[in-house]
């Protein structure tokens, strides 16, 4: 997968939309301390799922809306929208994220409402997301070098694309789980009628 285009809307310093044209090769983005550039990384956390007000220096998860200044009134809600190459077949990828004050976290992927834990799978089958090592904060090379080996494991797991699979393993567990109950409550209804 591979990022094209990055849309911004009241996300942290983001007040006015903005849009990133990622082009291929090496990009840097660079600018005064405070500027914005860590912003932009949590921008892609963000839309891919991330569900930890904390990893996103915040105290709660509306607190990546633009907060407003001394000139600037507060905004009611933040939206990023990323587009991706989907890779398989050149097809384009369009997630968007959406956050409004008392509202919550809304997800579309190509125009169709979604579930938060559908964006992880689509993110997980394309080994990256939110957690994805290969999106690496600041101070956050120390970490994966002091990472404990199941760590280490679930990071390799990640690049070789499997971690979906441990998802949709849950999903089928916890299926699996619900009808042996029913099996069960049925193997007893039986019971009372013989
Ligand atoms: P450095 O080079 O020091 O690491 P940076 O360019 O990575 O800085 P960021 O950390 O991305 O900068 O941006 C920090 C800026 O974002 C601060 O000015 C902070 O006030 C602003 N900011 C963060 N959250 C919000 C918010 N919800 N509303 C308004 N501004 C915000």
């Amino acid at each position: 997968m591979r990022i094209k285009r990055l849309k911004l809307s009241g996300f942290k310093s983001f007040v006015e939309p903005a849009e990133l044209h990622i082009e291929p090769g090496l990009t840097g983005v660079v600018g005064p301390n405070g500027c914005g550039k860590s912003n932009l990384l949590e921008a892609i956390r963000w839309v891919m799922g991330e569900s930890s007000p904390k990893s996103m220096r915040g105290g709660g998860m509306e607190d990546v809306i633009f907060a407003g200044t001394a000139q600037r009134p507060p905004r009611d809600f933040a939206e990023v929208v990323l587009l991706a190459d989907a890779g398989d077949n050149d097809s384009d990828l369009e997630v968007v994220r959406r956050i409004e004050r008392g509202a919550g976290s809304a997800y579309r992927v190509n125009g169709r409402d979604v579930r938060a834990k559908d964006v992880a799978l689509v993110f997980a089958d394309a080994a990256t997301g939110a957690h994805s090592p290969a999106l690496v904060s600041q101070g956050k090379i120390a970490a994966v070098i002091a990472a404990k080996p199941a760590e280490r494991r679930m990071m390799l797991e990640e690049a070789a694309g499997i971690a979906g699979l441990h998802v949709r393993r849950k999903d089928a567990e916890q299926k699996l789980r619900a009808t042996e109950a029913n099996l069960a409550r049925l193997e007893d209804l039986m019971g009372q009628l013989d």
